[in-house]
């Protein structure tokens, strides 16, 4: 079978089985950039390499159940999918947000096997999370919540099996609550989860890595093409951990971040946004980005319901170049063309699959543009979690500059790989083929020399 009919049958499968359009999108972007290798090497047909890939190799799935402050029960659903341990134990993170289902952690699972891969680093992929909504819940309700879910997911996980980390909606309170129940209920003090406090078996550099990674690998990126940050005005989306750091780094590397958003609505601060100001309201006091342009003159917030139909508000901003922050499927064709027009010129993923098939293509489509993948360019918080584990595991603690320096040479290495990988298979410059070639070749010959199991 020709390698496209190979992968059109597998994408017919995936549809066959389930409704879950969020998966296909991601097995579709990673698939169909699998062309070249697929028919250059027979070897993965031939060993089943793709029909394995798209079916995680462990599924579980749990009832949590919580007392909020009123005495009430609450029940909800948890999840973890075991997807890949080819490379390593399962690695990925943990995300507690309303729209988790089973479709949403399957394609974020996938994503993270490809993502494992490309740092070098020994990990599998996977990720969990529950349909609980962190937001509007008190402290005691939080700990409670996270305990009940530990008492589940105690059970399939383990330092040399299976590490979560956080996501959205889950931090550092979060894996300290989840944390001292996995101790207490397996007696085991060691590293399980990662993105842990400092002074119980956390690396430094771990809460910066992603955004600090994204700017890195962006300027890799940029670099190649004889450009540089220096001077670019950039518009960020999301507020939450990612964002923050890339605010902080791309300040660091001479660049002018001017947005921040969430669900409700985005800011536009012409000055530049106020990086103390962002931390104090969305670390300290847990608040919104109203806050923000409350608290801040000149800063001009936009409601979401305002926004254009079908586009995010946040992209109508002008800038040279834009880091997607927050979630999947939040730039679309629309965005893309407003942004391209309005002077944007490269786009770099520190969110999970933020921008749609559509927009992917126009982006590629441009001579003139880069465009920066997320399983590539938010890789810098994974591989950072991996050097927590090594810390974990030789009960040593690095310096900040030790695990930056580390980070930063992985980073300018996925970039590589990445770029040199993409020239091999004569797709010169497209680094959505030349990371997932990169990421899936590592995965596949593993699989292969492990035989059928
Ligand atoms: P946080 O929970 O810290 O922040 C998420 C931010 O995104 C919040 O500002 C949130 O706003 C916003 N957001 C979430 N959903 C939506 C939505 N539907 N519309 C608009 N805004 C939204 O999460 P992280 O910063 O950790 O994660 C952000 C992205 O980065 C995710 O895609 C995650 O998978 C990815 N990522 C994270 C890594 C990490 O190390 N943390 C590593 C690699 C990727 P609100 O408060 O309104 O929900």
């Amino acid at each position: 079978m020709s390698a496209s009919s190979y992968i059109n049958a597998i994408l017919e499968s995936i549809k066959i089985r389930a409704n879950e359009p969020v998966f296909l999108q991601a097995a579709t972007e990673v698939l169909k950039s699998l062309e070249p290798i697929l028919s250059a090497e027979k070897k993965y047909q031939e060993h089943a390499i793709l029909e394995q890939l798209i079916i995680p190799e462990k599924i579980h799935t749990f009832r949590v159940i919580y007392c909020d402050d009123k005495g009430k029960a609450n029940v909800n659903l948890g999840y973890r999918v075991q997807f890949s341990s080819a490379l390593g134990p399962y690695k990925g993170g943990l995300r507690f947000h309303p729209s988790v289902n089973l479709d949403l952690l399957k394609f974020l699972g996938f994503e993270q096997i490809f993502k494992n891969s490309l740092t070098g680093l020994m990990m599998g992929g996977a990720k969990g999370g529950s349909d609980f909504d962190p937001k509007g819940k008190s402290e005691a309700e939080i700990m409670r919540f996270c305990q009940a879910f530990m008492l589940n997911l105690s059970k399939v996980i383990g330092a040399t099996t299976d590490v979560p980390a956080g996501d959205i909606g889950v931090g550092g309170r979060e894996i300290g609550y989840m944390f001292g129940m996995y101790k207490k209920l397996t007696g085991f003090y060691d590293g399980t989860l990662t993105g842990k406090g400092l002074n119980w078996g956390g690396s430094l550099a771990r809460t910066e890595a992603t955004g600090y990674g994204c700017v890195y690998f962006t300027d890799e990126m940029l670099k190649k093409a004889k450009q540089g940050l220096e001077g670019k005005v950039c518009a960020v989306s999301g507020s939450g951990n990612v964002a923050i750091y890339t605010i902080e780094k791309l300040y660091q590397m001479g660049a002018k971040p001017v947005t921040i958003s969430d669900s409700n609505g985005f800011v536009y601060d012409k000055n530049g946004i106020d990086l103390e100001l962002l931390k104090e309201i969305k670390e300290v006091k847990r608040g919104r980005v109203s806050d923000y342009a409350k608290a801040r003159k000149d800063a001009v917030y936009t409601e979401a319901k305002a926004y254009k139909k079908g586009t995010n508000g946040v992209w109508s901003v002008p800038c040279d170049g834009a880091f997607p922050s927050a979630t999947q499927n939040e730039l679309n064709l629309e965005d893309i063309k407003t942004l391209y027009s309005n002077g944007c010129r490269f786009v770099s993923e520190g969110a999970n699959m933020p921008s749609t098939l559509e927009a992917i293509d126009f982006m590629l489509s441009k001579k003139d543009f880069h465009f920066g993948p997320a399983k590539a360019a938010n890789a810098g918080g994974v591989a950072t979690s991996q050097l927590e584990m090594q810390q974990n595991s030789s009960m040593s603690q690095w310096s900040f500059e030790e695990v930056d320096k580390k980070l930063h040479k992985i980073m300018k290495n996925i970039f590589n790989n990445s770029y040199e990988t993409a020239k091999e298979f004569k797709h010169a410059g497209n680094l959505v083929v030349g990371s997932n070639i990169a990421g899936f070749k590592k995965v596949a010959d593993a699989m292969i020399d492990h035989g059928y199991i």
